[in-house]
């Protein structure tokens, strides 16, 4: 998918005062636009030339729509994304009580104004049974975040390991996106269990702002819904993963116009905080010459990091009210939504790779081609060879071979398989390189010495330069006069005197049989590193000694007083009297490159598959830490595991008085009739049974009105029914919340979902 802007949505608050010289909404469904001119007499001035009216364009303005219709048209296609293995996030903002909780949540009582998560949940399900060719794997998280901290509203549910708000972190990890560490996710096989996670969830936030006295909106709240998708029919370690994030954000508000105080205001200046920093993200992000977005300023930015400018299907529902009274908030929720707009995401599916089945895979596949060698070698009647590791004794037989084969006494190596083939190429390795040891210590000690006869010679030609100098001055040849004649000190001046003495010696033919190129690239050659061995001994000697045992043989036809380097008459020797040695010493030389080339390309094989072999088991290794939920969200172990559905449901029969399955899952209305018959008449503390009692009538008017045309809705109505009893349950154990010393508040225990 190519990237594409964040989808922004308008959704208008129903009202019988809807204030329409205020707020227009233009037929193209797309356009509101808002008319407002400050009434204070201060601004009046100052603002006088300003416009007082302000048009926003958005993906749609949604006026009067249904719950439904708003579902379809803003967050289908997100929902449906994630089940692809695309990341997708819808989040609400606006102005307390403008509705965002209704459109994200609804009501939990009506099946009908059910909001958009219940509704996700619905949809995820219903293609989990419609998609048979993949398995799917369905986790769920809530958080929210009071006041900076990080709080997990599962964190009552049987198996959740109770952690303090201080150990939840949020934190990135590279291919992953961001993690919250310590956030439970629980695993869920129906859109009951769903639906009975997202209930728990409500009601622990309720239970909280009871407690506190204030309002459920005074949180920001993600709902995750976590999937895994795998193919039945691929034996493939590659597979999708998504996730589905379902944000309710805290209302934004004017403290003058609340007139908040004491713990109130204190939420509202968090709450004020933490949408700014989320404003600044923003504009950072929508700015695209800018590379640092402030993500980390507040947990809810750091937390939505990946929601908000990566690689995810992102909608914004700006929920607005439309009575005057609010039009300065309606007018400041969509300057922030047209900013919004400007961003824009690289939707990709997160692929992933099961680094264990893979593994698996591969060991089968080396099995399989083992004894499809076996079967090769039966038939071409070579059945002792066996492809495992070498023995010892077999290294040591191989490392004898190679040895006879280099001393010239074993003819051929015969190939038996490639284990053998690598153990002698390691031999002529371990040859090459102790051969490459024993050259390098010859070398250096002749390049020692080497450099001494090059001072020597330098000291010689310097010496010979001031005699021939002396010579010019004395002749006047140069007709310069004599006093001001320059020294010619310059190297160059001194190779041109070297060259017109050499000359000289030709033009009396009495110069060397060895041409002058011939010298001149002798001169150049590092070739006299290479020496033989009785030239070698010679260069042992002190270096006096060197100079003047170097006089050249009888038979070279030299001048008596040639300036010829050692170099030089190396060179004379090499064609002269050495030219045997040298050519055997080339041949060697040659060898001993090939060998070397080969020893390089063997030793990049080896390093290779040494990388490879790190790199398979630092993965390993790492996928085996994530299973083992470090740094990551908890799995909980005692949750019912994949495919356990069966104990889970039997278990929360048996905890909602083994009410059998055949009457609940019969058609709701008269199976909750008898469930509610069989409480009261069996099971039922006399104290819940009034509880349970003042519940029933609504919900049965609820499930009269859902049941009989929504047959979809018995997993909502089921869930709630089962939230219901817990909330009564726990109503006889509520105390209220306290906090503690710093501060922080402490939810009543809370009894487990069962
Ligand atoms: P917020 O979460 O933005 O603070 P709520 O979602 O709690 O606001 O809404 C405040 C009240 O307005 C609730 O009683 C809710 O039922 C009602 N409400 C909001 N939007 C709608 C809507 N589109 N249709 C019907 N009722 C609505
Ligand atoms: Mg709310």
């Amino acid at each position: 998918m190519k990237s594409r802007e964040v989808q922004v949505f308008v959704r208008i608050r129903p009202t019988a005062n809807f204030a329409r010289h205020l707020i227009e909404c233009l037929p193209d469904g797309q356009t509101v636009n808002i008319y407002h001119r400050k009434n204070s007499k201060k601004l009046q001035d100052s603002r006088k030339r300003q416009p007082s009216s302000w048009s926003f364009q958005l993906e749609g303005i949604l006026q009067d729509v249904s719950q439904e219709e708003f579902y379809t048209r803003v967050c289908r296609r997100v929902v449906l994304g994630a089940l692809d293995g695309y990341n997708g996030t819808v989040m609400c903002f606006g102005q307390t009580g403008a509705g965002k909780t209704y459109t994200m949540t609804g009501s939990t009582e009506s099946y009908k104004q059910r909001g958009v998560i219940p509704r996700a949940l619905q949809e995820v399900f219903q293609e989990v049974e419609k998609r048979t060719e993949h398995a799917f794997n369905v986790h769920l998280s809530y958080l929210e975040i009071y006041n900076e901290t990080l709080v997990d509203l599962l964190s009552s549910l049987r198996g959740s390991s109770h952690q303090s708000p201080h150990s939840m972190v949020v934190m990135e990890e590279p291919g992953r996106g961001v993690l919250i560490r310590g956030l439970s996710l629980h695993p869920v096989h129906s859109e009951e269990e769903a639906l009975n996670l997202l209930f728990e969830g409500e009601m622990n936030r309720i239970i909280g702002s009871h407690a506190l006295n204030r309002n459920s909106s005074r949180s920001h709240c993600i709902f995750t819904v976590h999937v895994e998708c795998r193919s039945r029919t691929l034996s493939d370690a590659k597979y999708v993963t998504s996730k589905l994030n379902l944000v309710d954000l805290a209302g934004s508000e004017r403290l003058g116009k609340t007139g908040s105080e004491g713990q109130m205001m204190k939420e509202a200046v968090y709450i004020n905080r933490s949408l700014s920093f989320l404003e600044q993200a923003i504009l950072a992000l929508a700015d695209h010459r800018r590379d640092h977005v402030p993500f980390r300023q507040s947990k809810l930015t750091h937390a939505l990091k990946d929601s908000l400018g990566g690689n995810c299907n992102t909608v914004l529902v700006a929920n607005i009210y439309s009575e005057a009274a609010q039009i300065e908030e309606t007018l400041s929720t969509l300057r922030f939504a047209c900013r919004m707009k400007c961003v824009r995401t690289d939707p990709a599916v997160n692929e992933r790779v099961d680094l264990a089945a893979q593994i698996k895979k591969l060991e089968k596949d080396v099995q399989m081609l083992k004894e499809e060698l076996s079967l090769c070698n039966t038939l071409a009647k070579r059945p002792s060879i066996t492809y495992e590791s070498l023995s010892e004794a077999q290294l040591a037989e191989i490392h004898s071979q190679v040895q006879r084969y280099l001393a010239g006494s074993l003819e051929n190596i015969s190939i038996v398989n490639i284990r053998q083939v690598h153990a002698v190429f390691a031999q002529f390795k371990l040859a090459v390189q102790e051969q490459e040891q024993k050259v390098k210590a010859q070398l250096r000690q002749t390049y020692n010495l080497v450099k001494k006869d090059q001072s020597a010679n330098t000291a010689a030609i310097k010496e010979w330069d001031i005699r021939s100098s002396t010579e010019d001055v004395e002749a006047g040849s140069t007709g310069v006069p004599k006093k001001n004649a320059p020294r010619p000190s310059s190297t160059k001046a001194k190779t041109k005197k070297l060259s017109e003495k050499q000359n000289q010696s030709k033009r009396r033919g009495e110069g060397s049989p060895v041409s002058r190129k011939h010298l001149e690239s002798a001169s150049k050659s590092k070739l006299h590193s290479v020496q033989t061995p009785e030239r070698e001994h010679e260069s042992q000697e002190p270096d006096t000694e060197s100079q003047d045992t170097q006089e050249p043989p009888a038979s070279e036809p030299f001048p008596p007083d040639s300036p010829l380097t050692k170099e030089q008459a190396f060179e004379v020797f090499k064609v002269g009297q050495g030219s045997k040695i040298n050519l055997i010493l080339k041949d060697n030389k040659a060898v001993l490159l090939e060998r070397r080339s080969l020893l390089r390309q063997l030793s990049e094989e080896v390093n290779a598959a040494k990388r490879e072999i790190d790199c398979t088991t630092a993965t390993l290794q790492q996928h085996r830490e994530l299973r083992g939920g470090q740094g990551q969200y908890l799995v909980m172990e005692n949750e019912p595991a994949a495919g356990s559905r069966d104990h889970f449901i039997d278990a929360a029969e048996r905890a909602e008085g083994r009410v059998p399955a055949e009457i609940r899952g019969a058609a709701g209305h008269q199976g909750r009739e008898f469930e509610s018959w069989y409480k009261k008449s069996f099971l039922v503390h006399e104290q819940e049974l009034d509880i349970t009692m003042e519940e029933s009538p609504r919900e049965e008017e609820d499930a009269e009105k859902g049941l009989p045309d929504e047959p979809s809705s018995e997993s909502f109505y089921n869930a709630r029914y089962r939230t219901l009893k817990r909330r009564n349950s726990r109503a006889l154990v509520f105390t209220p919340v306290q906090r503690n010393s710093s501060g922080q508040r402490r939810l009543p225990p809370i009894l487990p979902v069962t």
